[in-house]
């Protein structure tokens, strides 16, 4: 987990030196001993904007942005309720910005051929902006307090490698920040990491027995992106070290295995970014269910402890009671029925349904019912998780059967001493990047780039007769 630091270079302006973020050392000889392995690497890049200080800014020139007032927390233990005391200052660009950028685009590290790393598509520096996107006459600002015991500010969204010259003349024509001082410019870094598809969905390295590797040395950005891998490849390092089976996450589990998929299996050739888009099962990997998809899981591998635990099972407990209660409840379109529906200001009935089935209703929640049917008192987030598997029953059952699809084809394994050369029916660009890849399921081998719905035909036909000739073998 080399993060940036794998020959990390900083660039700033014309002013270029080794080394990692904040001040810290790259590391110089490991790019080499990995190549020398036979490990491929990639060089990427990504940039940060200037820290300026709080009691520069004029805030009366801004717009204040308040944080959630009802924020969730991140964990499921978590009962804080106390952030979010801080606040952020939106600002924005404007056309004398966007010319003193324009009339230094030579002094520019992205434009003047000094940065020669790919950088992250989705938060590219001001100057790309300027570049790209010419006809926009102003760019949004979030000036953001960097903690609560600091006076740095982050400029989010003026993410720049622009000499600091450049960076102050720019920044001093955006309302707000007419006196800003920064503390620390903006800078863009160039790092060295691995081509992700040499590593098993275990992150595993397929050269080197032993080696994992995790974060941004894998071709992503990002903290959560960086903290899912470090999780997994931690996890089956220790799992390796037991002599245990690699513990995968699929895409219908967790983020983490559409991120993971992602990589090993079609690679990146650009900073990788895990989005909710990326998944095909956005219905199912929500934020609100994260525990009943992964609490087991966590706690069958020991990384879960007995407080969280207990708490799980009985969330689990509470939901399915609900639900039960909710069930049983019979409302007939009796007067006393229809008088309830009429309080809670939803349609009146003319048969007879379930509780179940008026929460079904967009103007009905579970607090609402409660009012006026005899159901048991639940907490928030049993309440909120009842709601959603309830209202979007129809769509999620819809994507299970999606899964359940998929899942066939997971389940289909492929030999690990299959000879893709061999296979003829295959066409000779699917030959070759299942013989890089090296998937473990036909659905692993049916995302690879450059593998045809003909190849995976191919693909089955061969599984099948290496099924019947094993059938074969065993009963000899
Ligand atoms: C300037 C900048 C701004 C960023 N802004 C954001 C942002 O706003 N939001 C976001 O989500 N992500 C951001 N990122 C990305 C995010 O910081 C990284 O993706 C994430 O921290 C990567 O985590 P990591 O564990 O892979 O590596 P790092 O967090 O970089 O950790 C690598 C560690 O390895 C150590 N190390 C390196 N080489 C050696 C060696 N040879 N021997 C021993 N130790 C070594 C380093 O000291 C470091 O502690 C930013 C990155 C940079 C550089």
């Amino acid at each position: 987990a080399t993060g940036t630091y794998l020959k990390g270079k900083i660039i700033i302006g014309t002013c270029t030196y080794s080394g990692g973020p904040i001040g810290q050392r790259s590391a110089e000889d490991l790019s080499g001993s990995l190549v020398k392995a036979g490990l491929k690497l990639m060089r990427f890049k990504t940039g940060t904007p200037a820290r300026v200080d709080r009691r520069t800014l004029r805030t009366d020139e801004m717009a204040k942005q308040e944080g959630d007032k009802d924020g969730h927390a991140f964990s499921f233990l978590s009962e804080r309720k106390d952030r979010n005391k801080e606040c952020c200052w939106l600002t924005f660009t404007n056309e004398e910005t966007h010319k003193i950028i324009r009339d230094n685009l030579d002094r520019a590290p992205m434009c003047n051929g000094i940065i020669t790393g790919i950088g992250p598509r989705y938060c590219p520096s001001i100057e790309s902006k300027i570049v790209r996107f010419a006809d926009k006459k102003r760019h949004q600002l979030f000036i953001e307090p960097e903690g609560e015991s600091t006076e740095e500010m982050y400029v989010q969204g003026m993410s720049t490698s622009m000499p600091a010259d450049v960076q102050y003349a720019f920044l001093r024509t955006i309302p707000g920040l007419e006196d800003v001082k920064i503390m620390r410019p903006g800078y863009a870094i160039e790092y060295d990491c691995l081509d992700p598809t040499q590593l098993t969905p275990w992150l595993e390295t397929k050269k080197i027995s032993g080696l994992f590797s995790a974060g941004q040395a894998n071709g992503t950005s990002g903290y959560e992106e960086a903290a899912a891998q470090g999780l997994m490849a931690g996890i089956n390092a220790a799992l390796k070290v037991q002599g245990r089976e690699p513990f995968i996450l699929t895409r219908s589990e967790a983020y983490i295995g559409v991120l993971i998929d992602d990589l090993v299996t079609k690679g990146t050739n650009e900073p990788y970014r895990i989005m909710t888009s990326r998944s095909e099962y956005r219905l199912i990997l929500r934020q609100d269910n994260a525990d009943l998809r992964l609490t087991q899981k966590g706690y069958d591998l020991g990384l879960v402890t007995q407080e969280r635990y207990d708490r799980f099972t009985a969330k689990k407990k509470a939901i399915e009671e609900g639900i039960a209660a909710l069930r049983a409840i019979s409302v007939t379109p009796s007067k006393a029925n229809l008088e309830k529906l009429e309080r809670l200001g939803t349609a009146p009935i003319h048969t007879a349904i379930t509780a179940y089935d008026l929460l079904r209703r967009n103007d009905v929640d579970y607090e609402a019912l409660r009012t006026v049917f005899d159901l048991p008192e639940l907490a928030a987030d049993v309440e909120e998780e009842i709601e959603i598997m309830i209202k979007y029953e129809g769509y999620i059952s819809r994507q299970m059967e999606q899964v359940e699809k998929m899942n066939r084809l997971e389940q289909k394994k492929m030999p690990t001493d299959i000879v893709y050369a061999d296979i003829d029916t295959l066409s000779a660009e699917a030959r070759q990047k299942l013989d890089e890849i090296r998937p473990l399921s036909l659905g692993q081998a049916s995302r690879i780039s450059g593998v045809s719905p003909a190849d995976i035909t191919a693909l089955l036909i061969v599984l099948e007769q290496h099924s019947r000739e094993e059938k074969n073998h065993v009963s000899q």
